[in-house]
C-alpha cells in the first residue's frame, strides 16, 4: 500500500469516531482542498473566509436536502495534526447520516481514507518523527495506566531527541572520515580517533539502555507473563476464571483435563498481567498430559511471576516443600497460593501458616481473598518500575534497530581498535546511522511505513 504522489494530494475524508450510534460523531477531512469541498455542501457561514481554529453552526446540504445540523471545526494548514488543511465535521451519531455525508463529499472529490493515513501525512508533514507516530497507535490501544504512560511519554518526543542528537554528531565524524577519503593517499586525519572512540562509546551507552529497557517495555505494553502453576485440580482454571471473571478456560472435575495453555489478561492495579494457564507441576504418565507439563516447565522458565497454587484438602507439607524448593531453583519470583480455603482442616493451615508465613490462603471456586491475592502479585512485580517517566522502548521495530545499531558501532570501535582503512571505517559509520535513522524514520522505504500505518484505523 504505497501512495502515489497524486494520492498524497487527495483530500482524504473518514469517520474519526467509533462505528456505530453515538450522541455526535465525528467526519474528519485532510488536504488543501477540504475547506473548499466543506464549503459546497455547507449552509451558513462562508467557511472560506474564516479563521483557523473556529467553529461554525450550520447544515449540510445535498442539494435541497438537509442531511444535519452540524459544527464545522475548522484548522487552516499548517496550523493541524497533518499540517494541511483539516476541517472535523461534528453531526449526530447515526450510521444514516455518516454515511449520507461522507458519501456526498466522495461524490464531490473527496477520497476515503486509508487505514493510519491522516497519521502517515502527519509523519511526512514533519509533525513528529516515525516513532512517535508509531505512539499515537499505542496510546490509541494502551489499555493500562502503564501502557498509556509509556505511549505518551514517547510521543511527546520520548527518546527521539537523543537518537537525533547522538545521530547528529555521528553524521559529523562520517563526513571528516569521507572528507579524509577524498584526500586519497595523503596522509590527514580531520576526525580524532580518540574522540570518535569517545563518541561511539557515549552512543553505545545509550543504545544499550535502550535495548535493557525493552524487556519492561515488552512487559508495559504486553503485559507480564505469569504462570498459575499447580498439580491438577489444584484449582487452576477456577482461580484464573475467579480473575477474569469469565468462564474462559475449562473447568474440570476430572484430574488433568486442563491441557491446553490458555492465555489471557487481566489488568490488576493498572498493570496487565497475561496469565499462563498450565497443565500442572507433575510428571505424569499420560502421554498428552506429559506435553503439556514439559511444556508448562518451559513457559515457567520464561515467565516473570509464578503462582504456585496448591489444594488444602489434597496436599501434604513434605509435598509442598518439595515444590516450592523447585521453584527457589527457577529463579523466578512466585507467589504460594493455597487454595479451597473453605475445606481445609485447621490444623493443617496453622502449620502451613508457621512454615509458611508468606502464604495466601483463598477459595478460588467462593472468590475469596482474591483481593490479597492481588495485592501480593503487584508487590512482587515491583509497581515502581512500571511508574517510570524514563524511557522505555515498547516497539519490537525500535528493538531491532537497535540492537543492529549496536553491533554496527561495535564493529566501528573494533575498526578503530585494529586501525582498519578509512574506507571500511566509514562503511561501518553509515551502517550505524542507517539502523539509527530507521527508529526515528529518517531512513524509510514505502513498504516499512505501508507496514506502519496499515495498523491504525481508518480515521486515525
Ligand atoms: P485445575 O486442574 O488446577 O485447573 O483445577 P480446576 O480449576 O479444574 O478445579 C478442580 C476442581 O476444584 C473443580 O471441581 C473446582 O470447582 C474445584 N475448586 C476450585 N476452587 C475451589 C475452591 O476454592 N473450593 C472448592 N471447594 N472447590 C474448588
Amino acid at each position: 500500500m504505497a501512495f502515489s504522489i497524486s494520492e498524497k494530494e487527495d483530500t482524504i475524508i473518514a469517520l474519526a469516531t467509533p462505528q456505530g450510534v453515538g450522541a455526535i460523531a465525528v467526519i474528519r477531512l485532510s488536504g488543501k482542498d477540504a475547506i473548499q469541498l466543506t464549503n459546497a455542501v455547507f449552509r451558513g457561514k462562508d467557511l472560506e473566509k474564516q479563521e483557523s481554529h473556529t467553529i461554525h453552526f450550520g447544515t449540510i446540504r445535498d442539494g435541497d436536502t438537509i442531511i444535519d445540523e452540524v459544527l464545522v471545526s475548522l484548522f487552516i494548514a499548517p496550523k493541524s495534526f497533518t499540517k494541511e488543511n483539516v476541517v472535523e465535521i461534528s453531526t449526530h451519531g447515526s450510521s444514516y447520516i455518516i454515511n449520507r455525508v461522507l458519501k456526498l463529499f466522495i461524490s464531490k472529490g473527496a477520497r476515503p481514507a486509508k487505514a493510519g493515513e491522516f497519521t502517515q501525512r502527519a509523519f511526512l508533514n514533519g509533525q513528529f518523527d516515525l516513532a512517535q507516530a508509531e505512539a499515537v497507535a499505542d496510546l490509541i490501544h494502551s489499555d493500562s495506566e502503564a501502557a498509556h504512560q509509556a505511549a505518551l511519554h514517547q510521543m511527546r518526543g520520548g527518546f527521539s531527541g537523543e537518537i537525533k542528537n547522538l545521530r547528529d554528531q555521528l553524521v559529523h565524524f562520517a563526513s571528516m572520515i569521507e572528507l579524509e577519503l577524498d584526500f586519497g593517499e595523503e596522509d590527514v586525519e580531520f576526525a580524532s580517533r580518540q574522540d570518535l572512540h569517545l563518541l561511539v562509546e557515549k552512543l553505545l551507552r545509550v543504545v544499550e539502555q535502550l535495548i535493557g529497557s525493552f524487556d519492561l517495555g515488552n512487559v508495559i505494553k504486553n503485559g507480564v507473563p505469569t504462570v498459575i502453576a499447580g498439580k491438577p485440580n489444584a484449582g487452576k482454571s477456577t482461580l484464573l476464571n475467579a480473575l477474569l471473571n469469565e468462564e474462559k478456560a475449562i473447568v474440570s472435575d476430572i484430574a488433568g483435563t486442563t491441557r491446553d495453555l490458555i492465555e489471557d489478561e487481566i489488568n490488576i492495579g493498572g498493570v496487565i498481567f497475561r496469565f499462563i494457564d498450565t497443565a500442572g507441576l507433575r510428571e505424569t504418565t499420560d502421554t498428552i498430559e506429559a506435553i503439556g507439563v514439559s511444556r508448562t516447565q518451559e513457559k515457567m522458565k520464561t515467565a516473570s511471576l509464578i503462582l504456585y497454587l496448591f489444594d488444602l484438602s489434597d496436599t501434604d507439607l513434605i509435598e509442598i516443600n518439595r515444590d516450592i524448593n523447585k521453584l527457589e531453583n527457577l529463579g523466578v519470583p512466585f507467589v504460594k497460593v493455597a487454595n479451597k480455603i473453605d475445606r481445609a482442616n485447621d490444623q493443617f493451615i496453622s502449620d502451613l501458616k508457621r512454615n509458611h508465613p508468606d502464604t495466601i490462603f483463598i477459595s478460588a471456586g467462593k472468590k475469596e481473598n482474591l483481593d490479597e491475592l492481588s495485592h501480593k502479585i503487584l508487590e512482587l512485580v515491583n509497581l515502581d518500575k512500571f511508574k517510570t517517566g524514563n524511557t522505555v522502548v515498547t516497539n519490537i521495530r525500535h528493538y531491532d534497530s537497535l540492537v543492529k545499531t549496536r553491533d554496527s558501532l561495535l564493529d566501528v570501535l573494533s575498526g578503530i581498535d585494529n586501525e582498519i582503512t578509512n574506507d571500511f571505517m566509514a562503511m561501518d559509520i553509515r551502517r550505524s546511522l542507517y539502523f539509527l535513522g530507521e527508529i526515528t524514520g529518517e531512513i524509510t522505504t514505502d513498504d516499512l511505513l505501508a507496514n506502519i500505518f496499515s495498523k491504525f484505523c481508518i480515521g486515525k
